[in-house]
């Protein structure tokens, strides 16, 4: 028997392709239509009528078909969960990002394949839900050569690593901030940045857990100077000087922006920074949601992710982000769709993915349903799945 190299996707009632130029409106919505897949790759999309020939057929019913989503936002390498914390939380005990330090312990006490089984777990929920690519953060770890082997482990599942010494500071370094960030910029990246692509940190000066601007700035530097691209986590819990050192460094991301002023918002936009919301974070922590709308209105390149970590946001789910974006964050059904695409493939500055265009990776999502609409119309119901191409 031949390998099979091509499959034509038909009976797509409604194909998202993320390109304008394809089909109707900003997410490029073909009708009826047909996409070929060959070697893994999108080598022709349009009408089902005009669809060629291919070696296999998938025929979806009228479903409809979307990039899959792309969760640039993970913290998946841990041990243990706060569930009791979460539920004293929503009993009003206020967060304060102390937790932390508990799965940090549990995480420096597993071994690697009960980390290796908790990702792989997690990723499985990501991908039956329609996500194909995720980002993954090491910040569990926090000495060396904890934080190497979280990368370690998530280098086995992605190419998009991202180490995070500078998550919080550890216990053993409490009082001795500067210190511990002399080790993250110093032995720690040089042992943990050949396993990732990125460096981030958790820049928010008002917690004590966290890192205030100076000590972020050296950390973004050191990891530049060590050929790592920079993410950052900014202005989650307050105002600060997130937004701006994102900018200022050329950041691909910078990720929560729930507390922005005029001149973080004048800043992001024309930028290269995409700005990342993380709705199911204030849907876990009962915080104020970001404001999406002054952002998109602005015209700043807004993505969506999970967050998911067993802290602030323990869900797999981007249908369940899209849905809070659109009824918590004014953001329109299109809009959320996009971000949570090829928004979020921008901040990853992915150009194979998040769209359907000819030439794209065919990480291909189809929904138990005729319309993107029904994401966010039907939220929690598990309507979303990876539509698996044979190679
Ligand atoms: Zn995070």
């Amino acid at each position: 028997m031949s390998p099979i190299t091509s499959t034509v996707v038909t009976g797509i009632g409604e194909l998202v392709t993320n390109d304008p130029s394809a089909g109707e409106g900003p997410l490029g919505i073909v009708n009826d239509a047909a996409l070929v897949v060959d070697d893994g790759t999108v080598a022709w999309v349009g009408p089902a009528t005009d669809a060629p020939a291919a070696d296999r057929r998938v025929d979806v019913e009228g479903r409809a078909v979307l990039p899959g989503f792309v969760d640039s936002h993970s913290h998946l390498v841990f041990a243990g969960e706060r569930s009791a914390e979460f539920e004293a939380r929503m009993s009003g005990v206020p967060y304060d990002g102390g937790g932390i330090a508990s799965t940090v312990r549990a995480t420096r006490d597993a071994d690697d394949d009960t980390l290796r089984r908790r990702v792989k777990a997690l990723l499985a929920e990501m991908r039956a839900q329609g996500t194909t690519t995720v980002e993954i953060k090491s910040g569990y770890g926090l000495t060396v050569d904890d934080e190497a082997r979280a990368l370690r482990i998530a280098r086995e599942f992605t190419q998009e690593t991202t180490f995070l010494g500078a998550h919080v500071v550890p216990p053993e370094y409490s009082g001795r901030v500067d210190e511990y960030v002399e080790l993250v910029t110093g032995p720690m990246l040089q042992a943990c940045s050949p396993h990732a692509r990125w460096i981030d940190v958790f820049c928010e000066p008002g917690s004590p857990h966290a890192f205030d601007g100076d000590a972020s700035r050296a950390v973004l530097q050191a990891g530049q100077e060590a050929g790592l691209e920079l993410r950052v986590h900014g202005n989650q819990l307050s105002y600060g000087p997130g937004v701006l050192l994102a900018v200022e460094h050329g950041a691909a991301s910078v990720d929560h922006c729930t507390f922005l002023d005029d001149e973080d918002v004048a800043a992001l936009v024309g930028s290269s920074t995409v700005a990342t919301l993380l709705p199911g974070v204030e849907f876990s922590t009962r915080q104020p949601y970001p404001d999406a709308r002054r952002l998109i209105d602005a015209g700043v390149t807004v993505a969506l992710a999970t967050d998911c970590n067993p802290g602030t946001c323990f869900t797999s789910s981007m249908p369940i982000c899209t849905a809070l974006a659109v009824r918590e964050m004014r953001m329109t059904p299109v809009e959320a769709v996009w971000a949570a695409t090829e928004g979020a493939a921008k901040s990853l500055r992915r150009k194979d993915i998040g769209h359907l265009r000819v030439g794209a990776r065919a990480d291909l999502a189809v929904l138990e349903a005729p319309s993107y609409r029904h994401l966010a119309y039907r939220p929690g119901v598990p309507l979303t799945r990876t539509l698996e191409i044979p190679s």
